[in-house]
């Protein structure tokens, strides 16, 4: 099975897109973690792309579809899972075309929403572990022991564009360039769409019903 997960930053992508990937057998594949790791590396994209980055603006397509191509075409899994890609219709156009050279498809094109408050507070309260990627929240779901994650006892830290300023054009940058893709697959056979304002075991299960069924 392979499966899009988009809508704004905040919204769940990665956390529930973590698990279904985990329980399906599908390869994880999400951009916004992929540049992090390039950024933390040092290397020629990881350089490029960080000043995007921090400024809360869209990294240049030609990077990050050319990441892509390589991951889904490059394991032998049960397909795919992307989380943060396409974030524009030029990179949904450029996922199509390298879909069809490879003879693959979209089985699902799930779209996640939910309101803007809930997007910022969660954003903006959110930690994430270094060691698994996991995510927590100050108030909503605090670590057991603070700053240690419950499930690799990895460091927690929050994200630099976790910030308020960034955080807000995130938004600004989603609303422009990424909510046109709601009109690029809503009349796709795979498009569902999830809304994921509630707690998380709900939107999970909400999730997982629209992927299967
Ligand atoms: P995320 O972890 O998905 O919130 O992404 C964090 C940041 O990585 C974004 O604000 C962008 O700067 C960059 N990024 C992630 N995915 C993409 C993408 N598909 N296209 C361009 N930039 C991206």
């Amino acid at each position: 099975m392979n499966l899009v997960l988009f809508g704004p930053p905040g919204v769940g992508k990665g956390t529930q897109g973590m698990r279904l990937a985990q329980e399906q057998g599908l390869a994880h594949l999400a951009t916004g973690d992929i540049l992090r790791a390039a950024v933390q590396d040092g290397t020629e994209y990881g350089k490029q792309a960080k000043a995007f980055m921090d400024s809360g603006t869209l990294v240049p397509d030609d990077i990050v579809v050319g990441m892509i191509e390589e991951r889904i075409t490059g394991n032998g899994e049960a397909g795919f899972l992307l989380d943060g890609f396409p974030r524009n219709v030029a990179q949904a156009e450029a996922l199509d075309a390298m879909l069809d050279r490879h003879g693959m498809h979209l089985d699902r094109v799930v779209f996640m929403h939910a309101p803007e408050q809930a997007l910022i507070e969660r954003l903006s309260g959110r930690l994430i572990c270094r060691a698994c990627g996991f995510s927590f929240h100050r108030q909503y779901s605090p670590p057991r022991v603070a700053g240690r994650c419950d499930r690799c006892g990895g460091e927690l830290y929050q994200r630099d564009d976790d910030r308020e300023d960034v955080i807000a054009e995130r938004l600004k940058v989603y609303r422009v360039q990424t909510e046109p893709l709601l009109a690029y697959y809503r009349d796709a056979s795979g498009f569902r769409q999830v809304d994921a304002a509630g707690e998380m075991q709900a939107v999970y299960a909400a999730l997982k019903e629209v992927v299967e069924h």
